[in-house]
């Protein structure tokens, strides 16, 4: 890996908000680019180019379902993280009736859902761990669905997910038990972790894919609604015609990160340890959300007190540092975040919550041109403030 930076608009940058979204692989490209190209028929359809689109999707079912420690046939190619969670908690609570559960610091595509359907939010403990009392008081005879993320988007922190499975198992044995993978698959074995769940949801473009394309997997034996109506395809839970290039694009991605994940995050640790310490040590009165330990390798969430995270957004991007505050479909201080909440953070603290998500491309470069602005930016905030 170069260590030469990145450019935006003719101007170097550090570009750290991979939570929210990682630039293509170059091998994802080069996957795409045929079926952009040459084999770009409807794979439904009779003639040797769509059989050639359908053999480049079974192939990437293949390594789908590797990646994520499936059997092919469970592999459901989504429209995105978005989509395969609201498949697994909705097409489950409509198949099966029953109440829809979910910890409190869910990604809203699975917390919007859940209350919508007027189920049961969980609380999690100081650290963003759920709490296991308030998991088993939601369990019960009528628990149909339960949703517990494995690795968070704003604090990184990874959920103790076979501990949840055995109190599912234990408490409410007819409910299924969907993780939304989408931030962990980056970094954890998400098909040895996962294995433990019934739906798996993740998505492309958090880990060097396409936008705009996932999988979820659907375990043999579970049963779902789909959330579309429509022709057969992927066993009739997605209909529609298969986004061809976004899965080849997927599977070339998935490859990489299986070949490179166990090195990466331990590359990209460390840089984020390098980041996290740097700032920390720098400006005080910062503090630091959850236990770092506990999370996943490319993460660093961190508040600064007296600060408002939109203009300490403003000031990095003006310096060339990308970044967020907290998951990219919240907007910023005035969304404060449900995830800190959740953890007990007050309003004004939560409201100068800053992300810097590391991802397979970051730097020793990025992490240097991060310390040498974002001190100078809080001391320029609280400056503002107290003058
Ligand atoms: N779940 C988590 C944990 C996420 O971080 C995101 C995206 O930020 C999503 C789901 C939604 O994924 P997508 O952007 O593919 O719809």
């Amino acid at each position: 890996m170069s260590d030469a930076g990145v450019e935006f608009l003719g101007a170097p940058i550090a570009y750290l908000d991979n939570a929210a979204s990682t630039p293509l692989c170059p091998e994802a490209i080069e996957a795409m680019s045929p079926l952009h190209r040459e084999v770009y028929a409807n794979p439904t359809g009779a003639h040797r180019m769509a059989r050639d689109t359908r053999r480049l999707i079974d192939d990437a079912r293949d390594v789908m379902a590797e990646a994520l420690g499936s059997a092919p046939g469970e592999i459901v190619f989504t429209g995105g993280g978005t989509e395969g969670d609201n498949l697994a908690v909705v097409g489950r609570q409509m198949q099966a009736g029953g109440v829809a559960v979910c910890s409190a610091i869910e990604h809203h595509a699975v917390l919007a859902p859940v209350e919508r359907l007027g189920g049961r939010v969980v609380a999690v403990d100081a650290s963003g761990v759920i709490d296991f009392d308030a998991l088993a008081a939601a369990l019960d005879g009528d628990a149909t669905v339960v949703s517990v993320m494995l690795a968070n988007n704003e604090t990184g922190m990874v959920q103790p997910l076979e501990e949840v499975a055995e109190a599912v198992r234990a408490a409410a044995p007819q409910a299924v038990l969907h993780t939304d993978a989408v931030q962990a698959f980056a970094w954890l074995d998400v098909a040895a972790l996962a294995a433990c769940a019934d739906l798996v949801s993740v998505s492309a473009h958090k880990f060097g894919g396409p936008k705009g394309v996932g999988a979820l997997v659907v375990r043999e034996g579970v049963e779902l609604w789909p959330l579309l109506l429509g022709g057969g395809q992927e066993r009739g839970l997605r209909p529609g015609t298969h986004n061809a290039s976004g899965i080849v694009g997927m599977a070339a991605a998935a490859e990489v990160v299986l070949k490179s994940r166990a090195e990466q995050a331990v590359r990209l640790a460390g840089l984020r340890d390098r980041l996290a310490d740097g700032v920390l040590g720098a400006v005080e009165n910062t503090v630091e959300t959850g236990d770092r330990s506990g999370k996943v390798a490319g993460s660093a969430h961190l508040c600064f007190e007296g600060v408002e995270s939109e203009a300490l957004l403003f000031l990095l991007e003006d310096a060339g540092v990308y970044a967020s505050a907290a998951s990219s479909c919240s907007s910023g201080a005035q969304d404060p975040s449900h995830v800190l909440a959740a953890m007990g953070y007050d309003r004004a603290l939560a409201g100068g919550a800053l992300r810097l998500s590391l991802g397979y491309q970051t730097t020793d470069a990025d992490v240097d041109r991060a310390l040498a602005v974002i001190p100078g930016a809080v001391a320029r905030l609280r400056d503002f403030g107290a003058g």
